[in-house]
């Protein structure tokens, strides 16, 4: 679907956005926790329109904030929710997080109706980490300087989650739905979810797991310890209008999730049997991919899951009841103060240390840590809660990620190309100093039109046209242009560029280089100089001659005499797979077949052909006798680079008495 900007815009003027309201509940107990907002388009044409079909385009016309300010309005103002403690959650789009002023705006919206601040949780995509991540961060922090709380929406779908989880300050983490929905019946899925989860509790965040469909799942997230559940379980989302509706009825009727034995035999096995279930709890600790153990007041390992023994190199049961000084010596004192702070009471999470060298001189381990105080129900604190990340080789990555930007940027400097980028206008927004040797034109000079300053005037038009070309089109540039050299001569050079799509499909920018060509430009028109010296050379020979290309084997030139003996049946450019078709050749009483031809012969094995005699068939039936020679022509270094057949028409006997006679009588006026 394709929608314009006017049409967006009336939409906006007759009211056809509105959010709908889906309720997140609380896995433990079923209760209701707050709802996310939803955007819909009520289409006066199409009716019902969904988000993922018209947000890109709303985001294209620029109208984000505006939709975002439209559905924000409607949902603050809901009195229901006004007046309960529930939370809302609302969907920022990646540009909106990345662009200017987000709190503040929110901030304003929220005040306006009254809604605090402290029960919003601003949901983001991975995908709006990506692009900026200072940018990201300094935006992620206002937002929470307006008490506002932070979800990482679709987790999982993105590529660097872990580093991201770890750059913001996220306090709920969502399970993209496509991983609880095939929960149930994949392994893969459940052993995901479970250690997404540990990894949430690890961090100190709020799990919430999307797409809860069926009992079966919310019992076994109720199970793997997540903490809140949004799904058509739970409830389909709502228009405003019967909000209160589901308010009470959650009210009235506690949807607890995990009401006894389940049915469906895919996952009885996570069942009700006290020990059965401390050992499957037991294995989905074991399996996250994060070390994780309790600690007491004593520094002492109460519990610790087999990838924490992996990481120290200590049998399990070695850990429990010894303390960390005693396990770890070495590691001990760089972690001392951060359990002594939990001990204390504070949650510290992203702590990064260097595990020092082992002694077998293998690499140097960068670990990820964070300590939670673990509190008794009178909230006297028991203990610390460690998880620990090996974040190693993602360090690893990124070293080699500098490096090999380094290696570009060299490469950049040594290659005789400029790169440049355009934006969605037309205008330069980065070149490279190359520029400069080139033109003299400085960088700055060169940004926006500038530099078409540099360029000769009758260039400027078609290369504007390319570029425009392009932006429509999405098509590759590749133009030509001229330069003014620092010295006041004129250079070509070829400018090539790929364009970069956004989500609906428009061009977003332009990246390219600029190479100067003026010595490939002189060659060609030396070439092409040589083309013309050869054919005027070929034409006064009064023998046919064809040249054919090695490279594709095609037809490359026919001189007039050629042309006048096969009347325009061989012409350049010709495959010479296609001309034994059309034409007739025989020899010896025989029809000549494709690779009998004599060009044929020297173009596929590099064969002379003596000069033969063949009849050859027009294709009015006319018959001429030729006599046909053929040769290969190589180049200095031995390759194959075409062959030239000979053609001579051969004269019957009395035409040929009659020719010598009348050239003899024209010999002898001449003479006269
Ligand atoms: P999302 O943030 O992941 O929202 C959850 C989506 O899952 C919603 O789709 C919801 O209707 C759907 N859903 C909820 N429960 C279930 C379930 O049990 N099964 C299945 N199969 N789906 C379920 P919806 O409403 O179509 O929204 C799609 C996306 O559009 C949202 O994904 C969000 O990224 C975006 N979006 C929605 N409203 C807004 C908005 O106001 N602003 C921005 N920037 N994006 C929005
Ligand atoms: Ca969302
Ligand atoms: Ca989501």
């Amino acid at each position: 679907m394709v929608f314009h900007e006017t049409d967006i815009l009336r939409a906006f003027d007759e009211g056809e956005f509105f959010p709908v309201f889906q309720p997140l509940v609380e896995l433990r107990t079923g209760q209701l926790s707050g709802f996310e907002v939803l955007a819909r388009w009520n289409h006066k044409i199409f009716g019902a329109i969904a988000p993922e079909d018209f947000i890109p385009w709303i985001e294209e016309s620029g109208l984000i904030d505006r939709l975002s300010r439209t559905i924000l309005e409607s949902a603050f103002a809901a009195p229901v929710l006004i007046d309960s403690p529930l939370t809302l959650a609302v969907n920022i789009s990646p540009r909106q997080l990345l662009g200017e002023k987000l709190p503040e705006r929110i901030a304003a919206l929220a005040a306006k109706s009254g809604f605090p601040l402290d029960r919003l949780i601003i949901e983001i995509t991975e995908s709006a980490l990506l692009d900026d991540l200072a940018r990201a961060q300094s935006a992620a922090r206002e937002v929470k300087e307006l008490r506002c709380k932070l979800a990482l929406d679709d987790f999982g779908t993105g590529y660097s989650s872990l580093r991201h989880l770890h750059a913001l300050p996220f306090d709920e983490l969502k399970i993209d739905r496509s991983f609880v929905s095939s929960m149930a019946a994949q392994r893969e899925s459940r052993k995901i979810v479970a250690s997404v989860v540990g990894l949430g509790q690890g961090l100190g965040l709020t799990t919430v797991a999307e797409g809860v469909e069926t009992q079966e799942q919310a019992s076994m997230l109720t199970w793997l310890g997540c903490d809140l559940g949004q799904g058509w379980f739970h409830g389909y989302p709502v228009p405003a209008s019967e909000l209160h509706c589901v308010i009470s009825a959650f009210q009235n009727e506690s949807r607890v999730a995990v009401p006894g034995p389940m049915d469906g035999d895919s996952f009885v096995s996570l069942d009700v049997l006290p020990a059965q279930r401390l050992a499957q709890l037991q294995a989905i600790y074991d399996g996250a991919p994060v070390g994780l153990c309790m600690l007491d007041r004593n520094m002492r390992y109460v519990s610790l899951n087999r990838r924490l023994s992996q990481m120290n190199g200590v049998a399990l049961s070695a850990h429990l009841g010894k303390t960390v000084a005693e396990v770890i010596p070495r590691i001990f004192p760089m972690v001392e103060p951060y359990i002594r702070r939990a001990l204390q009471g504070e949650s510290i999470t992203g702590v990064e240390v260097q595990k020092p060298h082992a002694a077998d001189g293998s690499e140097s381990q960068t670990l990820l840590l964070s300590y939670q105080p673990a509190r008794d129900e009178a909230g006297e604190i028991l203990g610390v809660s460690v998880a620990i990340m090996d974040v190693t080789s993602s360090k690893r990555t990124e070293r080699a990620l500098r490096e090999s930007e380094n290696h570009y940027r060299h490469m950049m400097q040594l290659n005789p190309h400029v790169p440049w980028v355009l934006d969605s206008n037309g205008e330069v927004t980065e070149a490279s100093p190359r520029w400069e040797s080139f033109t003299g034109q400085t960088v700055e000079e060169a940004l926006g039109n500038g530099w078409l300053k540099a360029l000769h005037p009758d260039d400027v038009e078609p290369t504007l046209e390319a570029i425009r070309i392009s932006l429509k089109t999405g098509q590759p540039i590749d133009v030509e242009y001229r330069v003014r050299r620092p010295g006041g001569e004129w250079n070509w050079m070829r400018s090539r560029g790929s364009p970069r799509f956004g989500p609906t499909g428009r061009v977003v920018c332009i990246y390219g280089v600029v190479e100067g060509v003026h010595e490939q430009k002189q060659m060609t028109e030396e070439l092409q100089n040589s083309h013309a010296e050869l054919r005027t050379a070929l034409s006064a020979v009064p023998v046919g001659m064809v040249l054919a290309d090695a490279q594709d084997c095609s037809i490359y030139m026919v001189n007039p005499e050629a042309d006048r003996i096969f009347r325009g049946a061989i012409y350049p450019g010709q495959k010479l797979t296609d001309y034994s078709k059309m034409n007739f050749f025989w020899a010896d009483g025989h029809m000549l077949q494709a690779e009998d031809f004599p060009l044929s012969r020297t173009m596929l094995r590099g064969e002379t052909v003596d000069a033969r005699h063949v009849r050859y068939n027009d294709s009015d039936g006319m018959q001429m006798d030729l006599e046909i020679s053929s040769k290969p022509i190589y180049a200095d270094d031995g390759a194959l680079i075409g062959g030239l057949m000979m053609i001579r028409e051969l004269i019957a006997p009395d035409q040929a008495m009659a020719f010598v006679r009348s050239a003899r009588a024209d010999a002898l006026q001449g003479h006269r």
